[in-house]
């Protein structure tokens, strides 16, 4: 088993996309032994991670994201990047995996010798898909991808699980009228570092121009994420594949203001910090409520707290007390 892992390490190590897949499995298992191994795996990589642009790609269904990043990954291989697509849908544990599996989307780039595209991790909660992203990132890094993106579904709490694990999030939107600019959260724009107007050809050509003035205007009353990156907004259109270049100059602009501000470092170090506390969190809650002594309580507990009974905090304390005697 030491031989198997130390070979896979070299092979990923050495760009071996079979090895990489094959890592990457490791790590999406949730196999006692397998995650030991996949913990091996990454322990031996990480001298060899940190060497990209993560960037976090973000819009509603039908935005035009696979397009986008069908049109934008083949730019840049064309440009000597090597290109790895990750996703994070939570809601392929209930469809079987919507994004990235359908094997129709970004087809020349999955067969692109330098692009690499894995789809989401099925059959997990959002904090499973999260953490299996996460490593697969460092695996693509090890690997010697110089971009990553990774795309989320554009609805509930992924997004924010993205951005917490990307440097740069883009945001695709589509041409609209001013009103319903409204329909956008907020908090999903401010989470934004560039925003897209997709679809900007043929007839929404004029519209995108409006909307863009609109997003510019809108954006003016929200904080930036990065002091010093103010994020723009521009059109593209993924299916004409217009615009890609100004999206990698911005791109390229992002990473030079962040890095010298030394805010990019900071930010990786704040998300590496925070992934560090959600899995001790993780993992703590687990053994807790699959510990023996402690099991009964937890049902009992929970009765009481949904009953009214039991305030949670009490609840809480009494379930750590005895977790915290029991052996
Ligand atoms: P996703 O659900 O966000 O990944 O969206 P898709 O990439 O699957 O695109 C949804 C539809 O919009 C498809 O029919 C695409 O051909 C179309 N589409 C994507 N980008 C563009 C674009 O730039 N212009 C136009 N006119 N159509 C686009």
């Amino acid at each position: 088993m030491v031989d198997y892992l130390e070979s896979l390490t070299e092979q990923v190590k050495s760009g071996d996309r079979r090895a990489l897949a094959k890592a990457i499995t490791l790590v999406e298992s949730t196999r006692p032994d397998h995650r030991q191994q996949a913990a091996e795996l990454l322990e031996a990589l990480m001298a060899d991670t940190g060497n990209s642009i993560r960037i976090g790609i973000s819009g509603a269904p039908g935005v035009g994201k696979s397009t986008f990043i069908e049109a934008f990954g083949n730019h840049l291989i064309e440009q000597g990047h090597s290109v790895a697509v990750l996703a994070v849908d939570p809601t392929s544990a209930v469809s079987g995996g919507s994004i990235l599996g359908d094997k129709t989307r970004m087809e020349t780039l999955a067969f692109a010798e330098k692009a690499f595209v894995r789809p989401s991790p099925a059959g997990q909660t959002l904090g499973g898909v999260t953490r299996r992203t996460r490593e697969s990132l460092l695996l693509c890094e090890a690997a010697g991808f110089d971009v990553i993106l990774v795309e989320t579904v554009g609805v509930g709490q992924s997004e924010t699980a993205v951005a917490d694990m990307t440097d740069m999030f883009l945001l695709l939107l589509l041409p609209a009228a001013g009103d319903e600019l409204q329909g956008i959260k907020r908090g999903i724009m401010e989470l934004a570092d560039l925003i897209l107007v997709n679809k900007a050809d043929g007839e929404q050509a004029k519209s995108a121009n409006q909307t863009l003035n609109d997003y510019r205007s809108a954006l003016h009353f929200m904080q930036s994420r990065f002091a010093s990156w103010q994020p723009p907004v521009m059109a593209c259109s993924s299916l004409n594949k217009q615009g890609m270049d100004e999206v990698w100059q911005q791109v390229e602009d992002f990473r030079s203001a962040v890095t010298e501000a030394g805010e990019l470092q900071k930010n990786r170090k704040r998300q590496a910090r925070a992934w560090m506390w959600n899995e001790t969190a993780e993992a703590l809650i687990a053994d807790l409520k699959s510990h023996p002594q402690v099991k009964s309580l937890v049902a009992e507990l929970e009765q009481a707290v949904v009953e009214g009974k039991l305030p949670p905090t009490v609840a809480a304390q009494r379930l750590i007390e005895h977790y915290k005697t029991s052996d």
